[in-house]
């Protein structure tokens, strides 16, 4: 990075005109970030050209996994041939600089949420959106859209980055900010996926937190009166009478739904622990009130990867008890569910017991919220996996970003489902999936990408603006060494 690049530019996020708060690396942590900087280049301009290039990281959210490779003669030398270049990020996974007077940080672009919320946390800062997964990046976050319960008050990861450090897919390393030369790169890095370019350091705005969260549960027995309650506390900032600081919610059923709503507080009476025998998501039915630190507060889903732990015994008391505590993390239950699909244990036993063959729907997409309880019931109906994550959300932008095109002003809802369901006798891999494409489309929502898709090439490119994508990639990467957007996300490639 440049010194005059660090923090410069003007807030591409909340659309006023205030400028974007300039941070200064101390010049030991500015020169070393130069070598890597450097050093990363070369690697990048050393790898062989029409190789295909891979960020090699040490954690991954993605849920795109390839095929096994059937282990028949030649395996070895099959795996290998599909193997790409990796390039070494490591020098690029911690937190560069927090200036608590700026409220700024500058991070390197693979740093994980639970190192970047630990060092602005120090200061009574946090970034304004932290996903509920630890080992999720900031440079994930912003290529490939995060979430969090903060977002009908702060909007999306990438809206509070005010500067981005960018390897590009032609080589070379620029700094993009919502005005001048790379503004275009700017406004469409999110939901780029890795496919224009890497953010090896960002900027990003940090806002004040107090020691703990007040929760209070609502519960609702229809999809209808849930759906009102939120379009209520997006207008008024609050539930009855609570503030919404934080809101996300948990679906049981159509008859069972509980929005929880969390201001900033800074006491508590009490303070609860879901890292070690309670479990989070099952305390969001009741008692009605509760209060964490605000660090527990952040990583609440992170210890049982919602409820994602539950077909590895963890939720059960006794396996709990003996499950060290440093494994109940949403990365471990990633890797071994990665293992599973790797060498396709499940699948295999599924086959070997008789049983049908199931399809996995991990999925988050985003529906208008006048029409998130029309969602709700299709979902029930068609797919029928519980509990699904709400959370609901707004731009904190005025003007949409283009690989992504939620409209600003308009209040939509996340529902994250993340599971696997039989398949109906008949029907193939992708049953599911489809019909919950078509559901969201027909909608008027829009579907993330770190799972898997099966959108055709037309279909995919009117959702997600192939002509601003095809634009970007022939400014950045005209010679195609990275992977295209529809072959990474839908191929798989
Ligand atoms: C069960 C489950 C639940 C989830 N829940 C949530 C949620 O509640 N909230 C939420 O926000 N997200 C959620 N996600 C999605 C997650 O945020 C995205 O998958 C995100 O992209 C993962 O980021 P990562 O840092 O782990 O990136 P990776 O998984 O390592 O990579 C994701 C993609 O981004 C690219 N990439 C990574 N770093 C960079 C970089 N620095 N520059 C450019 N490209 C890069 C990679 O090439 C890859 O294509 C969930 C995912 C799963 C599987």
């Amino acid at each position: 990075m440049t010194d005059a690049a660090v923090g410069a530019g003007h807030s591409g996020s909340a659309g006023h005109a205030t400028a974007a708060p300039v941070v200064q690396l101390p010049p030991v942590v500015a020169t070393k970030h130069r070598a890597a900087v450097a050093a990363l280049r070369e690697s990048y301009a050393a790898l062989p050209s029409g190789a295909p290039v891979r960020l090699a990281k040490r954690t991954s959210n993605l849920f795109r996994f390839r095929e096994p490779v059937p282990r028949a003669p030649g395996w070895r030398a099959a795996r290998r041939a599909r193997s790409t270049a990796g390039l070494d990020a490591s020098a690029f996974t911690r937190v560069l600089h927090v200036d608590p007077a700026a409220r700024a940080a500058v991070v390197g672009g693979m740093t994980t949420y639970e190192d970047l919320a630990d060092a602005t946390l120090r200061h009574g800062l946090m970034p304004l959106v932290v996903p509920q997964l630890k080992t999720i990046t900031l440079g994930g976050a912003v290529t490939g859209l995060g979430i969090e319960s903060t977002s009908l008050r702060s909007g999306l990861p990438h809206e509070s980055v005010t500067s981005m450090e960018i390897l590009t897919g032609d080589g070379r390393v620029v700094t993009a900010t919502a005005e001048g030369e790379h503004a275009e790169l700017f406004r469409g890095f999110p939901n780029s996926y890795g496919t224009l370019g890497y953010a090896l350091s960002l900027t990003i705005e940090l806002e004040p937190v107090a020691p703990y969260v007040h929760l209070r549960h609502f519960a609702f027995t229809t999809p209808e009166a849930c759906m009102e309650a939120i379009a209520q506390a997006a207008g008024e900032g609050s539930l009855h009478g609570h503030r919404a600081d934080f809101i996300d919610g948990t679906a049981f059923g159509l008859d069972e739904i509980h929005l929880t709503v969390g201001a900033f507080s800074e006491v508590a009476p009490w303070r609860s622990d879901y890292t070690g025998q309670h479990i989070y998501y099952q305390s969001v039915r009741g008692p009605r009130e509760d209060f964490l630190t605000i660090r527990d507060y952040l990583w609440r889903w992170d210890t049982d990867w919602f409820w994602c732990s539950r077909p590895f015994g963890v939720q059960h008391p006794l396996i709990r008890r003996v499950w060290p505590r440093r494994y109940r993390r949403s990365d471990v239950y990633r890797s071994l569910v990665a293992f599973d699909r790797r060498h396709g244990l499940s699948d295999r036993l599924n086959v070997n017991r008789g049983r049908p063959a199931r399809e996995a729907v991990i999925q988050d997409v985003e529906i208008p919220v006048d029409r998130s309880a029309a969602f709700l019931r299709f979902f029930a109906a068609e797919v029928g996996m519980s509990p699904v994550w709400l959370c609901p959300l707004r731009l904190r932008s005025d003007s949409p970003w283009p690989l992504y095109p939620l409209q600003p002003g308009e209040v939509y809802v996340n529902f994250g489902f993340w599971g696997t369901v039989p398949l109906p006798p008949g029907s193939a891999d992708g049953y599911h999936n489809r019909l919950v494409e078509a559901q969201v489309a027909a909608l008027g929502g829009h579907k993330g990408l770190y799972s898997t898709s099966f959108y055709s090439e037309e279909e995919f490119w009117a959702a997600y603006n192939g002509p601003a994508y095809a634009r970007l990639k022939n400014a950045y990467d005209p010679a195609g060494r990275l992977s295209g957007l529809y072959e990474k996300c839908v191929r798989g490639r």
